[in-house]
């Protein structure tokens, strides 16, 4: 793929980030399951927190193609990292730029453009997974505020977050067209944090429950227009979706090279197992599938950076759902051709294979992917 001398310039700057900075901290991560504060300063310093404000509100700018070459190369090291680097994107700076009134972009991208801010998104409940429009959270108006009760499942970020995109009800009976979207400071009173999820991998990016009582926001929280918060999500979505395949596309890479050097290092039968067809074999399927995930995935941003946006939907879930199916594809083997030590936390492989697992879950499930790549395909 041919990028531009900038993004040439960001990937090579982010896997220096990746080896001096993030490496290091993967064992532990992995071990305490710790956020690790120190990367926000990491990150926000070096813009890539806040990639995507525009520099007319103090931001570095960028557009998809860099965003996901910064997520790849983090997520090399760590998906975990990797899920902090961008945060902004999907919680703050997306919804903005396309649903934000000018005062709402002057008071909060020029704040997320100093690189300390974090959010985190607010969708999905205990009863609305898949489902968006089965939302229950409502949010009553009440003169110049919104008065928000429910609660909120699987909230990444929800404890360390500044702000918290919120999809909550306005009206009910509707189903999605009466769901709405609100950016709120998750210090207001009435939002509380609930248990920390214990989870089967990405340790190092905490994941929460959320509850609201009577959490009382001003009116212009608002996003957009009251009811139009399904159609935000699913735009805002569309657009992040493929940042969050390039996260597992750096794990997949990661997977193979460490395949390639392991296989080039153990020697059974007094041979390296390099040596054997049935592994080189593995190692040729594993690198043609990230050479494929690689190549739909920027082919894809770079149409979509070029402002042609009519296969937008379309795109993003093939890209999620092709390369994230990739990534956990690569893991497995990566474990097979590492042989016991595959299994032992001493090699990565097997933290990459819990990792991929979970990306093939979150942002639209990959099943939930080939429904919409089929209904593009059929026209419904
Ligand atoms: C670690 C982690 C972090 C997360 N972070 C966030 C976050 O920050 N913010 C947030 O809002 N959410 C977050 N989530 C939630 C995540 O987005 C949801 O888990 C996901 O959308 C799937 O919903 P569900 O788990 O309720 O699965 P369900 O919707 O209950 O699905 C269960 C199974 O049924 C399948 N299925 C459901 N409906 C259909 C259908 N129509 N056709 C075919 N198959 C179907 C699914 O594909 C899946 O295999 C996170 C989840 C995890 C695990």
């Amino acid at each position: 793929m041919k990028f531009t001398e900038e993004q040439d310039m960001l990937r090579d700057m982010v896997r220096r980030v990746a080896d001096e900075k993030v490496r290091p901290l993967v064992a532990e991560m992995e071990e305490t399951k710790r956020f690790p504060e120190e990367l926000v300063e990491v990150f926000g310093d070096l813009g890539l927190l806040q990639m995507w404000v525009p520099e007319s509100y103090g931001g570095p700018g960028g557009d998809l193609t860099s965003v996901c070459i910064a997520k790849e190369e983090i997520g090399r090291a760590s998906l975990a990292a990797s899920t902090l680097c961008a945060n902004n994107s999907i919680g703050l700076i997306l919804p903005l730029l396309h649903f934000g009134t000018e005062a709402q972009k002057q008071r909060y991208l020029t704040e997320a453009a100093r690189g300390r801010t974090i959010s985190a998104v607010a969708i999905t409940e205990p009863e609305a997974g898949s489902d968006v429009s089965a939302i229950r959270t409502t949010a009553r108006r009440d003169g110049d505020s919104y008065v928000i009760n429910g609660q909120k499942s699987w909230i990444t970020w929800a404890a360390q977050a500044n702000y918290m995109l919120l999809f909550a009800r306005t009206a009910e009976g509707r189903g999605h067209e009466g769901i709405s979207v609100f950016l709120v400071d998750t210090k207001t009173p009435g939002l509380k944090i609930g248990r920390k999820e214990v989870k089967m991998g990405r340790h190092g990016s905490p994941t929460y429950q959320v509850f609201f009582e009577n959490m009382r926001i001003d009116a212009d929280c608002l996003l957009g227009e009251e009811g139009s918060g399904f159609k935000a999500c699913m735009k805002i979505l569309d657009l992040n979706r493929p940042s969050v395949a390039a996260s597992s596309l750096g794990l997949a890479q990661a997977a193979l090279d460490e395949s390639v050097n392991y296989s080039k290092d153990r020697r059974q039968f007094g041979k390296r197992i390099a040596d054997f067809q049935a592994i080189q074999f593995k190692l040729a399927d594993m690198a043609m599938k990230v050479e494929a995930a690689r190549t739909l995935l920027y082919s894809s941003t770079q149409e979509i950076d070029s402002g042609d946006t009519s296969r937008l939907t379309l795109l993003s879930s093939m890209v999620k759902c092709y390369v994230t199916d990739v990534a956990m594809d690569v893991a497995l083997e990566a474990v097979q051709v590492h042989g016991s030590y595959g299994y032992s936390t001493e090699y990565p492989v097997e933290r990459f294979m819990r990792d991929a697992k979970l990306n093939q879950i979150l942002e639209g499930t990959n099943e939930i992917h080939r429904v919409i790549i089929a209904r593009q395909l059929l026209g419904k």
